[in-house]
């Protein structure tokens, strides 16, 4: 069966195309821009022989616009990726909130839309962007049955004490204010890769889970089953982000709005686009703060020591409340990527039974990595996140 994941933005659409059960990537892209008159349409179709790549500068005025040009390059007869429409047989989404109605993969029908529409306040810049691509890949891949794969399901498992905030009962029961948290489906697939490595039935597994992205946060896994998670009603929380304060007093709120006279929009901008490693550094890309912190810029000295320190803490709390470890899992851009901010995360953990081989962390290899050191009691794995693939195999295994 070939199944299109697509991942619909407020100015975006990524997609990929696989064939499933065989998990056989034919070719992916993404449209950046949309709704801007300088639209980008990048597209790769993976053949025997190589690639083909196609980079295209035009306008696409909505989604709907985005994933008919998209459907054009699918079914282009040159190609030979897929002959008719109703050769694709499911359409996977990333659907960012499903608040506490979904705990797995759904198939979509009206009433899921509809509790998708529900939960747009919990998501404002994510459910409807998402809901666009859902009602789109309707009408463009008519014969396909849609699937939600929500990124908040994974962490439905988290106890009731994990999950409250110590606010008024009613502001949970009538409001739905609680932790959701966030990036489940990479939590959920390097969780089962991790098993799958260290050759345990995940559910025996306890693994402290770290996605390092643009946007980072953190699970606890016990027994293949999250039960505490960095981020919160909103991605805000946690850890420190590309953009993104992660935690902070929620003091620092009020002060904004009463002594500068912010509005609650102003807030939500400076926390979540202006914070950070940009806030801290003016710049929201890793590389250029690593480089700058090797010529002794203070700055970027600093936001590397609090985002590493952060970790610290989490990987503390999270050790903490597992109580036995088999593995700690370092992905996404950051946490595959940059062997300063592993190295720096990992420092002074040995009272945990975590040590890190300083020389395998420096190796640069595909595929999964084991990064501990000869005596560490606990392994230290980095394994790159799939979280399409992880759509795709939930889509697959939900419709078979
Ligand atoms: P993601 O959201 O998973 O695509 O990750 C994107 C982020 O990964 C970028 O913002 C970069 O900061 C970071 N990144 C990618 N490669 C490296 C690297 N070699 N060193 C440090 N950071 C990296």
């Amino acid at each position: 069966m070939k199944i299109l994941v697509i991942n619909t933005g407020s100015s975006s659409v990524k997609f990929k195309l696989y064939d499933m059960p065989a998990k056989v990537l034919l070719c992916e892209g993404q449209i950046e821009r949309i709704g801007e008159p300088e639209g980008r349409l990048m597209f790769t179709h993976y053949l025997k022989s190589g690639t083909d790549d196609i980079v295209l500068q035009d306008t696409f005025e909505d989604q709907q616009q985005g994933l008919n040009k998209i459907a054009a390059l699918l079914l282009d007869p040159d190609r030979g990726l897929v002959s008719h429409p109703g050769e694709i047989g499911a359409v996977g989404h990333r659907v960012v909130h499903g608040g506490e109605d979904f705990h797995e993969a759904t198939l979509i029908t009206p009433k899921v839309t509809a509790k998708i529409a529900h939960l747009v306040p919990l998501a404002p810049l994510h459910n409807p962007a998402n809901l666009k691509g859902i009602r789109t890949a309707m009408q463009v891949f008519p014969q396909a049955r849609q699937v939600a794969v929500f990124d908040t399901a994974f962490h439905q498992t988290l106890p009731e004490h994990a999950f409250r905030y110590a606010i008024p009962n009613d502001l949970y029961r009538e409001h739905g204010l609680r932790v959701y948290g966030m990036h489940g489906t990479s939590h959920q697939y390097v969780a089962e890769q991790g098993a799958q490595h260290i050759d345990k039935p995940l559910d025996t597994c306890n693994f402290i889970t770290i996605h390092l992205g643009n946007g980072c946060s953190m699970a606890a896994i016990e027994n293949g089953k999250s039960i505490d998670t960095s981020m919160g009603l909103s991605p805000l929380p946690g850890l420190v982000m590309g953009t993104r304060s992660g935690d902070i007093d929620p003091a620092v709120i009020f002060y904004l709005c009463r002594h500068l006279k912010m509005t609650a929009d102003q807030v939500d901008r400076l926390l979540n686009k202006e914070s950070g490693l940009k806030g801290l550094t003016g710049s929201n890309d890793l590389r250029d703060i690593v480089r700058q912190a090797a010529s002794g810029h203070q700055a970027s000295l600093l936001a590397i020591h609090m985002y590493t320190y952060r970790i610290r803490k989490y990987i503390g709390a999270y050790a903490a409340i597992l109580g036995r470890l088999d593995g700690v899992i370092f992905t996404a851009g950051v946490g595959e990527n940059s062997v300063l901010i592993r190295e720096k995360s990992c420092e002074g953990l040995s009272m945990l039974g975590i040590t890190l081989d300083t020389q395998l962390n420096e190796q640069k290899t595909q595929g999964i990595r084991e990064i501990q050191s000869p005596d560490s009691a606990v392994k230290l794995l980095i394994i790159p996140t799939n979280e399409e693939l992880e759509i795709a195999r939930q889509t697959y295994r939900l419709l078979s």
